[in-house]
């Protein structure tokens, strides 16, 4: 029997949780705090082909990573939890200069042939756009792709945690050092996975490692709109401020990228008063809205804004994982499989050496 102790149940630990329940021989634990998560706190757009950024290693995990979400959804469903966490509403570009859009569809279409995933890639005018999401304004073309989607992290968390008939340990874990082995809670595991996001470096740096992983904090708004439904798309117009319906008719609207603010998880309520002024131009029933709730959570980046998963460079029965900056719930679920079958000394569909540990954690 393998120990595994699995720390940290965000996206990227709970799906780890998930597929390592499925192997034979493995004994799972599972320790989360909770406080702070950003799975749960995030908007949860999965839309990664249209970004700009150039790093080919980043890209080449970011659609593997939205390609992986309907096998996660088969995978569950097929061990009796089907998950409505997911859905591919379709998502809907927004630009200030409308012949940027040309740009925009110019990159997707030299993406599609990789990502067929995207779908449909159209320009729409507003009496389109509106008779899919009414109320939207501003804008006299939209780019439309069918195969974007919205993920509700906190709902799939519980979800994958449900499948794997675990109930996670609440509490901050502390490591500690015996005869050159990590223990956890001063209890000795046979592998374990250090999935804690923003928090690796609190983890791993009272162990003498030394951790380049910083802190981003993000806020969210809520509202609550009964006319929406599981038709209306994501709506990613330039800015922070994007609009991401959900299909009990749940709307958020987010999300702030806060640096130097630490930990910190207070509400600012005038970073959210930005966030509804830049969604009133397309949206400007927004303001008189009343939120009915607001989510903090704090996203994990490196330096270089490039995620790493792997064994830590001096222990290769601990594999760690973090930086998955502002598309980590794109690219968790993938992550967290990699994760699962890397401890076990299984191959996955990516190679760890792409996205090296001991770039980031070092002793
Ligand atoms: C506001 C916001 C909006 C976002 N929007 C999107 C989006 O639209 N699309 C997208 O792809 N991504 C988005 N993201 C990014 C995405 O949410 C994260 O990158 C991703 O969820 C990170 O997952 P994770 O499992 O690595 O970390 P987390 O979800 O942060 O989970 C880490 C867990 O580890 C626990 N932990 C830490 N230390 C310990 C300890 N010592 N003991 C026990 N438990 C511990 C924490 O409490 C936490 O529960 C957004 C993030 C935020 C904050």
């Amino acid at each position: 029997m393998t120990r595994v102790a699995i720390i940290g149940a965000g996206i990227v630990g709970a799906t780890a949780a998930f597929y390592l329940s499925q192997e034979e021989g493995v004994e799972v634990t599972v320790y989360d705090h909770g406080v702070g998560q950003a799975s749960k706190a995030a908007a949860g757009i999965i839309s990664p082909w249209f970004s700009r950024r150039r790093n080919k290693a980043w890209y080449r995990l970011a659609r593997l990573g939205a390609d992986f979400y309907p096998r996660l959804m088969q995978d569950l469903e097929q061990v009796g939890q089907p998950s409505q966490a997911y859905e591919q509403t379709g998502v809907l570009v927004l630009k200030k200069k409308e012949e940027y859009l040309d740009e925009v569809m110019e990159r997707a279409l030299a993406k599609k042939p990789e990502s067929p995933l995207m779908g449909e890639l159209e320009f729409w005018t507003r009496d389109q756009v509106q008779q899919r999401f009414p109320g939207l304004a501003g804008f006299d073309r939209a780019f439309w792709a069918s195969g974007g989607a919205r993920v509700d992290g906190g709902v799939l968390v519980q979800d994958l945690l449900q499948a794997a008939g675990l109930e996670p340990i609440r509490k901050e874990v502390k490591l500690s050092w015996d005869q050159g082995q990590i223990l956890v809670e001063g209890q000795a595991y046979g592998k374990i996975l250090l999935t804690t996001g923003a928090w690796l470096g609190k983890v791993l740096e009272p162990l003498g490692y030394q951790v380049d992983v910083r802190p981003q904090k993000g806020q969210i708004l809520d509202y609550q709109l009964d006319e929406v439904t599981d038709t209306y798309p994501v709506v990613m117009p330039e800015g922070e401020a994007d609009l991401i319906p959900f299909r009990d008719g749940k709307v958020s609207l987010g999300a702030s990228h806060e640096n130097d603010m630490g930990f910190d998880l207070e509400v600012d309520p005038q970073v959210l008063q930005e966030l509804v002024d830049q969604m009133q131009a397309y949206y400007p029933r927004v303001t008189g809205l009343e939120a009915t709730g607001v989510r903090v959570g704090i996203r994990a980046y490196t330096s270089d804004y490039s995620p790493f998963f792997g064994p830590l460079p001096d222990q290769d029965h601990v594999w760690t994982v973090s930086g998955l900056g502002s598309t980590g719930l794109t690219i968790g679920p993938l992550l967290g499989r990699e994760l699962a079958l890397g401890i076990l000394g299984k191959t996955g569909d990516l190679d760890p050496a792409d996205y090296p540990v001991s770039r980031y954690v070092n002793r």
